[in-house]
């Protein structure tokens, strides 16, 4: 099954799994909507303009004079094993108590997802995924040739019920299931957060059918309203693997993550990581370590909050205020994003380039399914544009919206 260009000469000599290699939507409409009249609800770009500046480049600075000559040297594969500590710690907020040398530091957690990916699934493997899902997973499990089964999710997170049955007929059919890739955690792209009675049912579930949990965290501090939520990793060790990542509670361009994993899995993960990496960047790694041990980095995260819940607030508000009847969304308590769904009979993919001439950019709903699904949905990110700018795309949105339905 070639899905390549016409014009690509080398198409007969790319392997089997380069055929799934297709760029996502999400990229292609970046494009456009970082025109500067374009109000862009689509990118998922942390905003860094809380980060000071000048403490971090004067601690860059410092970190190079004082200890270039490890910093900017080959290092181990598992990563730093100061990091790997501290890492640890930011853990512990979450009731995770990990032990370092179960930690590898990795090229943002979209690396781990890589990696796991890579020494779990052979093509045909089942992994189930929250329908919607986080689209840089979904194409990670394409390049693998993984079959994505997906399980709903609603207001509360993943579906228990609906994970059982999936996995029950899974199971008669005779596939093997190798995980299941969640986001408990104000997910991306719906903006929900798994409740405390269906993170308990979740894990027996898995643990019953011998699925490992990929427990993805990258927002489980960034919450407006209460504290960290208790991680499913606390609960089963054994079973979960888990996957933090700094760069929304620091910053994406040092692209420091990590995976918890079993011991056994670990192993198999710095294999795989020596092959793709060699090694993480030692620089990046001593300046994450350098901030959390002289910066106040909760409190720096406690700001993050502070200006995302002002985002989030202006974007309900508009939405409350605006929105056509028969729309619908949900209300996250943290994060980023907004899940909206338009009323019966508009297609949100086929709507993008008319709101574009409108100046507002979203992310249809397709690009978070692995089979189509997803038309009468769109992710509305909150997290980079000014409040006022998010009113404004919400009013142009919804003119958007009004017009489609009289057509
Ligand atoms: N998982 C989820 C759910 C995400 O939203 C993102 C970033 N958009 C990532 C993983 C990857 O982040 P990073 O590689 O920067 O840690």
């Amino acid at each position: 099954m070639h899905q390549h260009t016409r014009t690509d000469p080398y198409t007969d000599r790319y392997a089997a799994r380069a055929a799934g290699m297709v760029p996502s939507e999400i990229r292609a409409l970046f494009a456009v909507a970082s025109r500067p009249e374009v109000v862009s609800l689509a990118g998922g770009m942390p905003n860094i303009t809380a980060l000071p500046l000048d403490v971090v480049g004067d601690m860059l600075g410092e970190l190079t004079r004082r200890r270039g000559t490890e910093a900017l040297q080959y290092a181990s594969a598992q990563g730093d094993p100061e990091l790997r500590a501290r890492i640890c710690e930011v853990m512990a907020l979450e009731g995770v108590h990990g032990s370092p040398d179960d930690v590898i530091v990795t090229v943002g957690s979209q690396q781990a997802l890589d990696m796991i990916t890579r020494i779990f699934i052979d093509p045909g493997d089942v992994v189930l995924a929250e329908a919607p899902s986080y689209v840089g997973a979904l194409g990670t499990f394409a390049m693998y040739q993984a079959d994505v089964v997906h399980v709903p999710l609603d207001e509360d997170g993943l579906i228990p019920a609906a994970l059982r049955e999936t996995l029950e007929r899974l199971r008669k059919e005779g596939r093997r299931v190798k995980f299941l890739y969640t986001v408990p955690n104000f997910q991306n792209p719906a903006g929900v957060t798994l409740s405390e009675t269906r993170r308990a049912e979740i894990l027996a579930i898995c643990a019953a059918h011998q699925v490992l949990v990929v427990e993805d965290n990258p927002y489980g501090l960034l919450g407006f309203d209460r504290e960290p939520m208790r991680a499913l990793r606390a609960d089963d060790p054994d079973n979960v693997i888990y996957l933090g990542s700094f760069s929304k509670t620091f910053a994406p361009g040092f692209r420091v993550g990590w995976a918890l994993a079993p011991h056994a899995i670990r192993a198999k993960l710095v294999l795989a990581a020596e092959s793709a990496i060699l090694c993480h960047s030692s620089f990046t790694q001593f300046a994450v370590r350098e901030y959390l041990a002289t910066q106040p980095w909760q409190q720096q995260i406690k700001s993050f909050r502070v200006m995302y819940a002002e985002r989030r607030d202006a974007m309900l508000e508009s939405l409350e205020a605006l929105m056509p009847d028969g729309c619908t969304w949900t209300r996250p308590g943290g994060g980023f994003f907004v899940w909206l769904t338009l009323p019966e009979g508009l297609d949100s993919k086929a709507m993008a380039p008319r709101a574009i001439a409108e100046r507002v950019a979203y992310v249809p709903g397709t690009g978070f399914y692995a089979d189509g699904q997803g038309r009468r949905h769109m992710r509305l990110s909150y997290c980079y544009p000014e409040p006022d700018r998010i009113r404004e795309g919400v009013r142009r949105l919804a003119g958007v919206i009004e017009r489609e339905l009289q057509m």
